[in-house]
């Protein structure tokens, strides 16, 4: 068999390739990028692309799938929506003057965290790439959105807590270096694959000028060298200008209110759970933002509450002055609904793919900050204060006022941007354009005269440039001398004189100097951009923070919002919160309020009542009170004192839980043990229904001792809703346990009514009976029932003491929730029916009417 040789192109393609063995390489060839073997195959499928092959005859076909490169765009953005990386392959050289192969080469690695996002919609987000390095125990952080510039670096004692603020960041994409020890590596590696992190890998590490420079802020080594890798990583990949990354920061975990993951979902906050949606989140309620820097980093703000009071009303007192002041917010919003992405813009002006529109944006949202201050001017304190921190930016906005049209087109290579009267040379080109376009128009009606047809035309035509047309009829009237001919068509020709040969030249002449002079003029201001660019990131941030704060202002004016307060006595006094979510799902005046009240003394409430009573709304509420105080926003209730939080753990249950298998009961135990290690005083905890995923008094028995263990170490401020209603019993024991209940009521027709009201004392412990009637069963049995339970009361079969006591020992498991009231021998055969009946009946899946 004779011996396949590989073309050289093929050489060429498999160096590259083995360069970029994790990337789709997209090899440029002419006006195709062309896809080969294993990435066609694949390529082909993902993206539907036609599979074709290369030398097909040949006993060694190369499969080919080939995509149009105007159109690459949207079939990178699929193939790295779906994690995975491109490596765009230019020719470096002219194919027509180059010598033997065209040289090529790698121009961008495309990867999920170096993406720049562009779609609508995707505004409000950002991009984060991170790298992870271990250091002794510890692991250092650092990440980086390239689409803005934004450089960030910490260390993290434990790797959940990294997983966490990587699924907290968005992070689709990790860096990690190659020669990193062996164990570790793999091991991070292999968790962050199961995610379903794309990883990357870093090998060479150079401290350059630019990366000193970049890390230079930076104290910790570990984190230093952390980020020079993933600088370095984004300098190998994205090989292009990148002077709009701002040197790093180092931040604390500790200095924000700290949840995890779960707790982010429980809540709601940035998406609702169910549908997968902004709308029915905390975000979707609060965000009121104008701009997409602000939307972003009101997500920033909602992820990472502050911890430091001083911090927190330095943004409440202007969220008040905002709130205060209805005309300042609603000129300011005004403004900014004219101010663009100035973050991306000042990216997109150092890596070089600004264009001209781009240029009017910037400009367009320059000019709203001179109207900014003149509104915050007007005013005291701290809104004055804001407004005199903008740099109004006259010089840059002027610049290109004068400069660049209002409205250029896309191309910055064809003309048409600069204005008149900006540019001497500009003008004398096209002075000259115009004055022999004039000239043109003349010649038409001079010739005509000269010649005497009257149906000469002057024309112009691409491949030709300009002609002089007449008809065939008309040829014998021409001075043969003075013409010569250009074109043959099938009833005239064309033709051309010196002189018109010679006007065409300057006007090709001075239009392709305009242009040439257009482009190296635009190439100059943006270049002025780029000596600015930290200027205009410094203005984007504050734009940015004006517009988070009046936005939380609009959402307290509409939605009753009230300025927390803070207090060092650990304790919590909210008198007539509310759910903000539920509520505004409801629509206004259905929701009922609810009073908070938790000290040192009264740490924990043990909340019971019927399913769907409203329970776990009153536990988020608070979660989310406590949240928004700590982001700097007020509050849904009349009257919030507060202490600060240090964390919030959760665990609230979803409603399928009683159907849950033994691995989710385990997933929910780990959640209460996190709780319990890392809970502190200042922390407040939140559980719903703990146990409910085991047998009866397996549950209890656990839940009991969760909340003992919680009293006797912990003394976080905890929410604690249960159906085990022995649990209640509890409170007589412990001080720090009170007992509350969500409130019903019966009307006249015997029907019971929620009222959501958190009341003092246990629930009822007929309310079984009362969600039966609920459910509309026979009167006659509710009766009856009615009768059994009060029998069963007045015997006291079991006392809820008994059976607080005896639950951790009790051999006995019964699935049924309310299972003390049947625990009785002697019953007559019709109570056993009705109990048989009751028994039956799936409570907590019943809707209350
Ligand atoms: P539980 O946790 O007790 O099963 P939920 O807290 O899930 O009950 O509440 C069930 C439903 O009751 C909610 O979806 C909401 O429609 C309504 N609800 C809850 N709390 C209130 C309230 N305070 N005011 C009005 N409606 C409420």
């Amino acid at each position: 068999m004779a011996k396949i040789v590989d073309t050289p192109m093929m050489v060429q393609y498999h160096e590259i390739k083995a360069q970029y063995p994790d990337a789709f390489v997209f090899y440029r060839l002419g006006d195709f990028y062309e896809l080969f073997e294993d990435d066609a195959i694949l390529g082909a499928k993902i993206l539907e692309l036609t599979l074709t092959a290369r030398n097909k005859n040949s006993e060694n076909p190369v499969p080919m799938a080939g995509i149009p490169h105007h159109a690459a765009q949207n079939y990178i953005d699929i193939l790295v929506d779906q994690g995975h990386k491109v490596a765009i392959v230019e020719q470096m050289e002219d194919p027509a003057v180059a010598k033997g192969m065209v040289k090529r080469d790698v121009v961008q690695l495309i990867t999920p965290g170096t993406k720049m996002l562009g779609g609508a919609g995707a505004d409000k987000e950002n991009n984060y790439l991170a790298a992870l390095r271990p250091n002794g125990n510890d692991l250092a952080m650092a990440y980086i959105d390239l689409s803005t510039g934004e450089l960030k670096a910490t260390t993290i004692g434990n790797f959940n807590d990294v997983i966490d603020e990587l699924s907290s960041l968005e992070v689709k994409e990790v860096v990690l270096r190659k020669d990193d020890e062996l164990t570790i590596k793999h091991q991070v590696a292999n968790q962050l694959g199961e995610r379903g992190l794309v990883i990357s890998w870093q090998s060479d590490v150079t401290a350059n000028a630019t990366v000193s420079f970049l890390t230079q802020p930076l104290t910790s080594i570990a984190e230093t060298e952390t980020t020079a890798m993933l600088l370095n990583y984004i300098f190998d990949t994205q090989r292009r200008n990148l002077d709009h990354i701002v040197p790093a920061t180092s931040y604390e975990r500790l200095t924000y209110l700290k949840f995890n993951q779960d707790t982010r979902s429980n809540l709601d906050l940035i998406e609702n759970t169910r549908t997968k949606k902004r709308a029915g989140s905390l975000l979707g309620l609060i965000d009121e933002t104008k701009t997409a820097m602000g939307g972003r980093l009101l997500k920033q703000w909602l992820l990472k509450p502050l911890r430091e009071q001083q911090e927190i009303e330095k943004r409440l007192d202007l969220v008040q002055a905002f709130q205060n002041d209805f005309f300042t917010r609603g000129a300011l919003q005004d403004d900014l609904k004219s101010v663009y992405d100035l973050e991306r813009l000042a990216a997109r002006a150092a890596m070089g793919t600004m264009n001209a529109r781009e240029l009017v944006q910037l400009k367009k949202s320059l000019l709203a900050i001179p109207s900014i201050k003149t509104t915050l001017s007007a005013t005291e304190g701290v809104l004055y204060d804001a407004g005199d921190k903008l740099d109004s930016m006259v010089d840059l906005a002027g610049l290109i006022d004068e400069a660049i049209v209002d409205d250029p087109p896309v191309s910055v290579r064809e003309g048409n941007i600069i204005n008149d009267g900006f540019d001497e040379k500009i003008d004398t080109y096209r002075r000259v354009l115009t004055d022999n376009q004039k000239w043109l128009a003349q010649l038409e009606t001079d010739e005509r005269k000269v010649t005497g047809i009257s149906s000469l035309k002057v024309g112009y035509n691409k491949n030709f440039g300009y002609f002089i047309e007449v008809t065939k009829a008309n040829i014998n009237k021409l001075e043969p001398d003075r013409y010569e001919r250009r074109q043959t068509l099938t009833n005239a020709e064309r033709f051309v004189t010196p002189e018109l040969k010679a006007h065409e030249r300057l006007i090709i002449e001075a239009q392709a100097k305009r242009t040439e002079r257009e482009y190296e003029l635009f190439v100059t201001i943006r270049e002025r951009l780029k000596a600015n660019i930290s200027r205009i990131q410094k203005l984007a941030r504050l734009v940015a923070r004006l517009d988070v704060l009046a936005s939380l202002a609009d959402v307290a004016d509409n939605r009753r919002f009230v300025r927390p307060t803070f207090t060092s006595h650990n304790m919590i006094a909210i008198s007539q919160g509310r759910h903000p979510v539920v509520e505004a799902l409801l629509g206004s005046g259905e929701f009922v309020a609810n009073d908070v009240m938790l000290d040192e003394d009264n740490a924990m409430q043990l909340i019971t009542g019927p399913n769907m009573a409203g329970k776990s709304t009153y536990m988020r509420e608070l979660a989310l009170i406590v949240i928004l105080a700590q982001m700097g926003s007020f509050v849904p209730a009349e009257q919030a004192e507060l202490p600060i939080f240090d964390q919030i753990f959760t665990r609230i249950g979803a409603n399928d839980d009683i159907a849950m298998g033994q691995s989710t009961f385990m997933v929910e135990m780990a959640e209460a043990n996190l709780a319990l290690r890392e809970a502190t005083a200042h922390s407040l905890i939140l559980f719903d229904e703990l146990g409910r995923g085991t047998a009866t008094y397996d549950g209890m028995a656990l839940a009991q001792a969760i909340i003992e263990f919680l009293d006797a170490h912990i003394h976080a401020k905890t929410l604690f809703s249960t159906h085990y209603h022995e649990l209640t019993a509890l409170a007589d024991r412990h001080d720090s346990i009170t007992n509350v209940h969500v409130g019903a009521v019966e009307d006249d027709n015997g029907e019971l009514h929620f009222l959501h009201q958190i009341q003092e004392g246990p629930a009822d412990k007929s309310y079984g009976i009362h969600v039966a009637a609920l459910a509309g069963l026979p009167r006659e049995l509710i009766n009856n029932a009615t009768t059994i339970l009060s029998h069963l009361e007045s015997d006291d079969v079991v006392t809820d003491h008994q059976l607080v006591q005896q639950s951790v020992t009790s051999e006995k498991h019964d699935e049924s929730q309310q299972v003390e009231l049947f625990n009785v021998d002697a019953v007559d055969s019709e109570t056993e029916k009705v109990l048989e009946h009751l028994d039956k009946l799936d409570i907590l899946n019943m809707t209350p009417v």
